[in-house]
Parts: C-alpha cells; sequence; structure tokens
C-alpha cells in the first residue's frame, strides 16, 4: 500500500505545524518554502516560523485568553508551543522566546523528520493533490492570483482594518440604547444597533483627542500602497479632515431618536453585533491606527463605553486574508473541495499562536481524512473551538480577522460578574471540554512521534 501524501505550502507557524501534525500520523508531507529564494516584506531569514516582529507569545496564564490557546495546543501536541517552551526567556507573566533558537527548534525538527520532504520553492497553483494552505498575511502575489480566482472576486483581501470590538456586558444601557436607522430592523432584536449619544461639547472633546492622539507608524510596504488608506479611511484622520467630518459620517445621528430626550442627538457612535452569541460588539466605521493604550483612553470618552472591557482594538495593516464565513467549513476545509485546508492568518485569525491552532487543526483534520475518518470540529467551550466558529460563521458582509479573547466563548450559566473568576471559569470549563472531546475522538493514539527534547 503506498503511504498518502499531502502538499503544505508555506512552513510560517501555521505551516510548520501543519506539516508536524500530519507527519506524526505517518503521512508523507511536502512542505513548500518559497524564502530564501523569494522573501516576503517581512521575513528576514530562511528559517521556519519566523517571528516577524514581537518575540512574544502573549500571556502564559491561562485565565488570559492567549495563555488558554496555549494550553490548549500544548495538551494537543503542538510542535510551535513545544518550541516556545523549550526557548522560553523571562518576561513576566507573558511567553516570550529567543527568536533565533525557537525557529532554530522548529526548523530543526522538521527537517529531521522522516515524513517530511522540503522543497525550497515558491508555489504559484493551488495543487491538486490533497493540500494545506498557509501562506500567511504576505501570501506570494502569485499565489494570492490563484486563491482570488478559486475564491471569487470579492472574497480576498490585502488589508484588514479592524475596529475595536467590546463586550456587551460592559456596555452602559442607558444612556446608550438599541435602535437601528430609521427603526429598519431584521426583526431578530429590540434594535439591530446599540447607539452612544454626544452632545456638541463631547463631540468636539472626542474628535480633538482623535487629532491629538499617538499613531502607530506604517510600515514602508505598507506607505507605499495609498489604496490602503483612501479604501477605508481611519477614524482619526476623518477627524483631521474637518471638524464636522464625523457627525456627517460614522457618527451621523439621522433617523435615530434618544428615549431619554425624545430627539435626535448631536452625534452617535453606533455599535453592530458581532457574533452570533451576541456577547460582542463593534464600533462601526471605527477603524483606527492610534496606540493601543489611547485607543482605550479615547473610546471610554464615549458616554455607555467608560467602562468598557475591549477584547480587540483597532488595527490596519497589510493582510493577505480569505472570507472564511463564505469559503470555509468549520473544520477548516475548502466549501467545495474536501482534500483543500486552509490555515494561518489567510483565515482571518490573528497572531502567531491563533495562526499556530489553525494549522495544527487543519493537520489533524486533513489526516483524518486520508484515513478515512470524518474531519472534526472542536467544542464552541474551547478557545480553539470558538475561534474557528467565528472566522467559519461571522457575518460575511463585514467579515475582518480575529484574535483569541474570551468574548468569544458561550457565556456561562450560571452568569459569573467579576473579570477574574469569569475568565479563571472558562478557562477550566475549555479544559476539561478539551480533554473529553480529545478522549472521544482518540486524537492523540495516532501521533508516531513526539517533540524533540532540548
Ligand atoms: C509586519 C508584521 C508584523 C507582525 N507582528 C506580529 C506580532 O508582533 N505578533 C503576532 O502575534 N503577530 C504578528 N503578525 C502576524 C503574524 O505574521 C502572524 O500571526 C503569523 O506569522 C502568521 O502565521 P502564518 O503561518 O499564517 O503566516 P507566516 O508566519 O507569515 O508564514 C507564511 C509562510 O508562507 C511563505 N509563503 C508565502 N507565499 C508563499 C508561496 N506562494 N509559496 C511558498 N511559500 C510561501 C512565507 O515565506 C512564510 O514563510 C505580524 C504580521 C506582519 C505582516
Amino acid at each position: 500500500m503506498t503511504q498518502p501524501h499531502v502538499t503544505v505550502v508555506g512552513a510560517g507557524l501555521a505551516g510548520s505545524e501543519a506539516a508536524w501534525q500530519l507527519a506524526n500520523r505517518g503521512i508523507t508531507v511536502h512542505l513548500f518554502e518559497m524564502r530564501p529564494k523569494k522573501f516576503t516584506e517581512a521575513h528576514q531569514t530562511d528559517k521556519f516560523a519566523e517571528l516577524v516582529c514581537s518575540n512574544s507569545l502573549g500571556a502564559r496564564a491561562i485565565d488570559r485568553a492567549m495563555g488558554l490557546l496555549k494550553e490548549e495546543l500544548r495538551r494537543l501536541g503542538s510542535l510551535i508551543i513545544a518550541a516556545a517552551d523549550a526557548t522560553a526567556l523571562p518576561a513576566g507573566g507573558a511567553l516570550a522566546v529567543g527568536r533565533a533558537e525557537f525557529s532554530d527548534y522548529i526548523t530543526e525538527a522538521l527537517h529531521r523528520h522522516p515524513n517530511i520532504l522540503i522543497h525550497r520553492e515558491e508555489v504559484t497553483d493551488i495543487p491538486a493533490e490533497p493540500t494545506i494552505i498557509a501562506t500567511g498575511p504576505l501570501t506570494s502575489p502569485a499565489l494570492a492570483d490563484r486563491i482570488r480566482e478559486l475564491a471569487g472576486q470579492d472574497y480576498l483581501y490585502f488589508y484588514d482594518a479592524l475596529a475595536p470590538i467590546v463586550t456587551l456586558e460592559s456596555i452602559k444601557m442607558p444612556p446608550c440604547w438599541r435602535q437601528s436607522r430609521y427603526d429598519r430592523d431584521s426583526g431578530e432584536s429590540e434594535g439591530d444597533y446599540i447607539n452612544c449619544p454626544l452632545n456638541e461639547e463631547e463631540y468636539r472633546a472626542f474628535v480633538q483627542a482623535l487629532r491629538e492622539a499617538d499613531r502607530i507608524q506604517l510600515r514602508q510596504f505598507e506607505r507605499d500602497d495609498e489604496r490602503f488608506f483612501e479604501a477605508c479611511l481611519p477614524v482619526e484622520v476623518l477627524a483631521q479632515r474637518g471638524e464636522e467630518a464625523l457627525a456627517f459620517g460614522p457618527m451621523r445621528p439621522v433617523g435615530l431618536r434618544d428615549p431619554r430626550t425624545g430627539r435626535r442627538p448631536f452625534a452617535v457612535v453606533q455599535l453592530r453585533q458581532d457574533n452570533l452569541a451576541g456577547t460582542l460588539y463593534n464600533l462601526v466605521g471605527f477603524q483606527t491606527n492610534i496606540r493601543w493604550p489611547e485607543q482605550k483612553r479615547i473610546f471610554r470618552m464615549i458616554p455607555g463605553l467608560e467602562e468598557a472591557e475591549f477584547v480587540r482594538l483597532g488595527q490596519m495593516h497589510r493582510n493577505t486574508f480569505i472570507n472564511s464565513p463564505m469559503l470555509l467549513r468549520p473544520t477548516l476545509q475548502w466549501r467545495h473541495r474536501d482534500d483543500l485546508f486552509f490555515a494561518g492568518q489567510i483565515i482571518g485569525t490573528e497572531g502567531y499562536v491563533g495562526s499556530t491552532a489553525g494549522g495544527l487543526f487543519a493537520g489533524l483534520n486533513l489526516a483524518r481524512l486520508l484515513r478515512g475518518d470524518e474531519p472534526v470540529v472542536l467544542p464552541r467551550e474551547t478557545m480553539m473551538g470558538a475561534l474557528f466558529w467565528y472566522v467559519t460563521h461571522a457575518e460575511p458582509k463585514d467579515f475582518q480577522p480575529m484574535k483569541a479573547n474570551f468574548g468569544l466563548l458561550p457565556p456561562l450559566q450560571p452568569r459569573v460578574r467579576r473579570k477574574r473568576e469569569r475568565y479563571q471559569k472558562y478557562a477550566t470549563r475549555a479544559l476539561s471540554v478539551l480533554d473529553a472531546w480529545m478522549k472521544e475522538h482518540h486524537i492523540l493514539e495516532d501521533i508516531v512521534a513526539s517533540p524533540p527534547s532540548r
């Protein structure tokens, strides 16, 4: 009997993890990486799983979203997390790594694996054999063109423009209230939008704060592309363009009436539901490049958001990603091709650890498919399950990338008010659900090798 073989495209965080998961389940992997023949705008070495910016993989504690995600990956036998644990540096509550040692560990492990064949080549077409595409936020243009042909013109994006997201329970009502403009509701709630009203004085102080805010400097390759900004203006740039620009733009109050006064407010910030569970709301039209601590300070000036709990802050950068809610199943399989998977930041999961999670899960599911088992879906109580559920079930029209956060998890029953206690309970529930799920689906029983020891 011939051994099944697959192609993994991209040896970043997701592709390296996917290749490891497949190879450890007895599958021959052809791993394609275009570096060093061709570099992205951000990578600088020929190493696998290069960390292109910060050397931190986020919080360690499991009562932090990123810590929980790492613990889930650890339990699922992740190579990337084993490498991070083996090359960790002193960094307080964060898991920071020696950048070079981390990539060396992963590169060596993949080179040494008898089931992995490495090809230092750019892939310029979608392979016909079983494949995982994990080419990341800076996918090479030739392959991006092919993905766009496959996905359809409107479903591959080159930039993200993220508006902040807050938890529903941290929005104060009143002064905020539910209503859609001109009461044009979907009929599914008592008002699709949450509106935060500003009087003239509050509006002017808010615009002034936006104008003076400290911004993140764009990288050269982002500055070179003007389409980036003109397509989707950051809120602080709009504020610079004129004192009234926001009041006639995303903060226009037309079609709205403040129930406390019976009148239209001077300006409003509208919040739109962001997940099916209705626990998260995004600030509509508030994509921004303001530095994160400044964002919290300024957006908490909005009446009703004084104590907002931000699960995502705004940002804008070059980022190739597909419209996963339209194109992928929750197993990370392409909707119209069982043996084609996408993983990593290209599916809309943000950050090193979120990308690793996609690689692990796609690898695990492709291995199952090749063995004749059904691909699995992770329980939504787990951070990984909640993240993949989000990216495959978000509203396609407004889809933007997402990072792990507790707001994605189904609420606890009964509800827990204190944040610290709530997060601890989410984590305990996630890990016990994950353990049971792994047992039920015999997840680690087909592993034939484990991460190298140092
Ligand atoms: C400038 C920048 C800064 C960032 N800073 C951070 C940060 O500080 N913290 C954080 O958590 N996240 C950060 N990110 C996001 C981070 O890049 C991703 O979270 C993570 O690297 C994504 O993993 P990935 O495997 O999906 O993609 P990558 O790690 O980018 O891996 C994709 C791989 O595919 C290869 N490739 C691309 N096209 C082809 C092709 N056609 N054929 C063959 N190989 C190909 C690339 O060379 C690359 O090695 C940053 C991203 C950018 C662009």
